[in-house]
């Protein structure tokens, strides 16, 4: 697909902020729909896909979460591994593919949590619960 001239959203060096609907508001041509916060906040543009292979946990069986503990409508929960250690999984029910999650993960070059576009948009399940932590992605000492 070519992005020549098209808006993309790169979740490497940004997501889509919950509170957001700034590029609604100002686009000039209408060619994003009107719509409200709270319409907004449970409409998926993506689904998060989770690679395992790729996740500190699971290469050096350390903790982390990042991408749960930045999931707004906690569609990335961390359920038991082994040991102490907890792993995410995905309910793509009430994801909305903001990106969060892709932009926090520490691994590089490619998060082993990462989003996939769907081709329609369509509302989620209400979420479970309001994203109230602003991480700070300078906080992770990977
Ligand atoms: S709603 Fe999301 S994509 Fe649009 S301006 Fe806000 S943060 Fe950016
Ligand atoms: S799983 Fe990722 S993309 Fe989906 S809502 Fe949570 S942070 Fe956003
Ligand atoms: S942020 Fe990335 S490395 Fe950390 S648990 Fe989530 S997927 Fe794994």
């Amino acid at each position: 697909m070519s992005y020549l001239l098209k808006p993309y959203v790169n979740f490497n060096t940004g997501y889509c902020n919950h509170e957001c609907k700034v590029c609604i508001d100002i686009c000039p041509n209408h060619a994003l729909k009107k719509i409200n916060s709270e319409e907004k906040k449970v409409l998926s543009i993506g689904i998060a896909q989770f690679n395992q292979d790729a996740c500190i946990v699971y290469t050096e069986e350390t903790a982390c979460g990042a991408c749960s503990e930045h999931c707004p409508t906690q569609a990335v929960k961390m359920i038991h591994y082994k040991g102490h250690l907890t792993i995410p999984d995905i309910d793509p029910s009430i994801c909305i593919g903001c990106g969060g999650c892709e932009y926090i993960c520490p691994v590089r070059p490619d998060r082993a949590i990462t989003i996939a576009s769907t081709i329609l948009q369509k509302p989620t399940k209400a979420p479970i619960n309001e994203y109230k932590e602003d991480i700070k992605i300078d906080d992770f000492g990977f």
